[in-house]
């Protein structure tokens, strides 16, 4: 499918009409711009595995996520789809040319902490620590400003509310650390479905895309669960985000998620082990066909272009 570069145009057009008013509407012919992640971490890393995996246990086993990262750059590359990689610092550390690869290839470099540490097992002076030196280690490897943060897991929940203002404070401007749906490991089911400023400041959190039917949110923004559900379910659902709503989403995936031939992870829970290797052979094949559906870029650019944060269609004269 070839796809002009007009698609790649600022998604987000909004001006103000007469009176003062805004008024959404769309040219017949142009399709909402969506934003592309990836979580940079390889597949012992995952929270679902720490009850098995000790972070002292790491360098024992063998790195897989350089070369899975490529092959999503060669992906990226081959679908001209531009996206926002969210990297641990410690991964920035062991694959610096990984990270300078990914600027040059024109995504956007952000921060996935440290070492995946949840937000809510640190203390607001540790996750100070953690948010500060993965910023400065990718900044200073990358070359680049690091703007954006996604918790590991989600972990920005109520109870860790402080975790904006402490992001901003370290010189971040958004997150999408919140999944608004309910789930056992993370969730804020009752916070908002889209883009908003915590506590009225100038930071932006981004929630992980969910689309609501019949009154209640379904997961569709990506991760496990764009894995084992139908595609034609998810392609439903972002076009209802799409078009019902009005509103750009946001698609999270890992790079161990296209690699079925990654070590099995002996002793974790039957659960996690179903979350975790479920539909990885066709995980490549489904991604490559959302990536042609529907247009994507960096959350930077189809966010934060207009300085407003909200991501909605606006007014097109
Ligand atoms: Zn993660």
């Amino acid at each position: 499918m070839i796809r002009s570069t007009e698609q790649y145009a600022a998604p987000v057009v909004d001006r103000p009409a007469a009176g003062g008013r805004s008024v959404s509407a769309r040219p017949a012919n142009a399709r909402l711009v969506n934003a592309m992640s990836v979580d940079v971490e390889d597949y012992y890393q995952v929270s679902a595995f720490a009850g098995t995996i000790g972070r002292a246990d790491w360098p024992s086993y063998p790195s897989r996520v350089e070369q899975n990262t490529r092959r999503i750059l060669d992906l990226f590359a081959e679908t001209n789809v531009r996206a926002t990689f969210f990297m641990l610092g410690c991964l920035a550390e062991r694959h610096p040319h990984l990270v300078r690869e990914i600027v040059e290839q024109g995504h956007e470099l952000a921060s996935h902490g440290y070492s995946h540490y949840r937000v809510f097992e640190q203390t607001p002076a540790q996750f100070r620590d953690d948010v500060s030196t993965t910023k400065k280690i990718l900044e200073d490897t990358g070359g680049v400003a690091v703007n954006g943060y996604r918790a590991a897991s989600f972990s920005i929940n109520r109870d860790t509310w402080w975790a904006f203002e402490v992001l901003a404070e370290a010189g971040h401007t958004y997150s999408s650390s919140v999944n608004p749906i309910q789930h056992d490991h993370y969730g804020v089911p009752d916070a908002d479905r889209f883009s908003f400023r915590p506590n009225g400041s100038a930071f932006t959190e981004i929630p992980i895309t969910t689309v609501e039917v019949l009154g209640r949110r379904l997961p569709c923004g990506g991760g496990g669960y764009f894995r084992l559900f139908p595609y034609q379910c998810w392609r439903w659902g972002l076009r209802q985000v799409n078009g019902s709503d009005g509103r750009a989403a946001v698609f999270y995936f890992h790079p161990w998620e296209i690699d079925p031939e990654q070590p099995r992870i002996a002793g974790a829970s039957r659960r996690s082990q179903l979350r975790h290797y479920t539909n990885l052979k066709i995980m490549e094949a489904k991604l490559r066909r959302a990536l042609t559906d529907f247009s994507w870029s960096r959350i930077d650019e189809v966010f934060l272009g207009d300085g407003r944060g909200d991501g909605r269609i606006g007014a097109v004269s």
